[in-house]
């Protein structure tokens, strides 16, 4: 854990040498480096971590297990009983330390929608949400503490990026989710992982390795990883090319989504500020390739702005680009973010577009609206301190216990 530390904002120190005042002296957390955690190691990288504490190699295979397979969270340690006590703490401290501490937890839709807000230990804040259908269960992960990218539509790119998550910061989401579902904390009863959207706070392809690293671990039967289908798994990108060109010879069959939110240049320069490095023809090309090279369909992100991308000319200019193309539109209603007059488009509006690009033969689905009252929905992932979150907690039904001192980090207790 990094500490807080004081640092003066002058290279000189304290005193500047040139004046001989003191200059201003300014608290500021360092962004540190995650612990190592087994989630961050291959197999064979962790059996060397045992084997250099001096226990045998498959000591990481069984404390893998316990955390891919059985699901065990850090503070029940004392159900790993195959592992001999004298080895379990050294193990635990070199393999399983606690990367995320639950800070707050929100639920709402009959208590079939959880977002969790998570602090790391150097004060990075993240966030996951975990939705339940009837036929499939979701956790929207975060790739980034923040984000860098500045789409001015959302609430994650107003605050900057903070710093790029660990692959084992990423892995650690889906697992809690899993457990989360396994455990029937979710209203419906036992449930089982079946979907991985990157689609939390950050720019999954700016933190390629982790994400990566994160998508083999999540697909890997244990004990190497959670052994969840490729399938389920998807990645969103605003368009970063050459990474979406990398990511298609990784082999990994996993879905790419593309933000592109308009489709002509001018406006997709103001929406998605990347996009004047990137333009609309260079992304879609990139994922005609990906589309390619994988063999699945790319899902088109638009996030429908009244009066600002909504209109049928835009419809049509859209399903131009996309005719014959194996790809599918994904329509969001614009979740208004504070700081933005933007809102979203009317219904008749969105029926228009929806319709005009059904017209053109373009599969079209309309994101639903998931966890819109507890800020959980698309683009309003930013988490701030608790204090700074009233108007959410107003609407709220949980709160997290005992998670200020990690005492009972997940023992959070529902409150309605
Ligand atoms: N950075 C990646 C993934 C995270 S954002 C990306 O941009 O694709 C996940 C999705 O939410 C993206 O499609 C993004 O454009 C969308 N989004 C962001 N803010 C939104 C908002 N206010 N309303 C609706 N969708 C939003
Ligand atoms: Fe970043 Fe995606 Fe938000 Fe753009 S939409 S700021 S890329 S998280």
């Amino acid at each position: 854990m990094t500490p807080m530390t004081a640092e003066s904002e002058s290279p000189d120190g304290p005193m500047s040498a040139g004046t001989g005042r003191p200059v201003r002296l300014a608290l500021t957390r360092r962004a540190g480096r995650p612990a190592r955690h087994l989630a961050d190691l291959s197999r064979d990288e962790r059996r060397q971590v045992a084997v250099s504490l001096g226990q045998p190699a498959f000591r990481a295979d069984q404390l893998s297990r316990h955390y891919f397979a059985r699901l065990v969270d850090a503070d029940e340690t004392e159900t790993m009983t195959d592992l001999p006590e004298g080895a379990r703490g050294p193990l635990l401290e070199a393999l399983l330390p606690r990367l995320l501490m639950p800070t707050r937890t929100l639920s709402c839709d009959d208590g079939l929608t959880r977002k969790i807000a998570w602090r790391t230990a150097d004060g990075a804040l993240l966030e996951s949400v975990i939705m339940r259908y009837p036929d499939r269960a979701t956790v929207c992960v975060s790739s980034q503490a923040g984000c860098g990218m500045g789409c001015p539509f959302c609430a994650t790119g107003q605050g900057g990026l903070t710093r790029n998550l660990s692959t084992a910061e990423i892995v650690e989401q889906v697992v809690h989710a899993a457990r989360v579902l396994r455990r029937r904390e979710l209203a419906g009863g036992e449930g089982r992982l079946s979907n991985v959207v990157f689609m939390g706070m950050g720019e999954p392809l700016a933190n390629y390795t982790a994400v990566t690293a994160a998508l083999r671990r999540l697909i890997a039967p244990p004990p190497e990883g959670l052994g969840l289908s490729a399938r389920g798994l998807t990645v969103s990108t605003v368009g970063l090319v050459p990474a979406m060109r990398r990511l298609a010879g990784e082999g990994l069959p996993v879905t790419l989504a593309v933000s592109l939110h308009a489709p002509d240049d001018e406006l997709r320069d103001e929406l998605v500020p990347i996009n004047t490095r990137w333009p609309v023809a260079e992304v879609l090309a990139a994922a005609w390739e990906y589309a390619e090279a994988s063999g699945r369909r790319v899902s088109i992100e638009y996030a429908l702005i009244d009066g600002v991308n909504d209109d049928v000319a835009r419809a049509d200019a859209l399903a131009t680009l996309l005719a014959g193309r194996l790809a599918h539109v994904n329509l969001i209603p614009l979740n208004p973010t504070d700081g933005s007059s933007w809102r979203a488009s009317a219904p008749a509006g969105q029926r228009a577009f929806v319709r005009r690009l059904r017209e053109r033969g373009i599969a079209t689905t309309v994101r639903d609206t998931r966890g819109r009252e507890i800020a959980a929905a698309c683009g309003q992932l930013a988490a701030e301190p608790a204090g700074r979150a009233r108007h959410v907690e107003s609407a709220t039904t949980v709160e997290a216990a005992g998670a200020a001192n990690g005492s009972s980090a997940h023992g959070n207790r529902v409150l309605r």
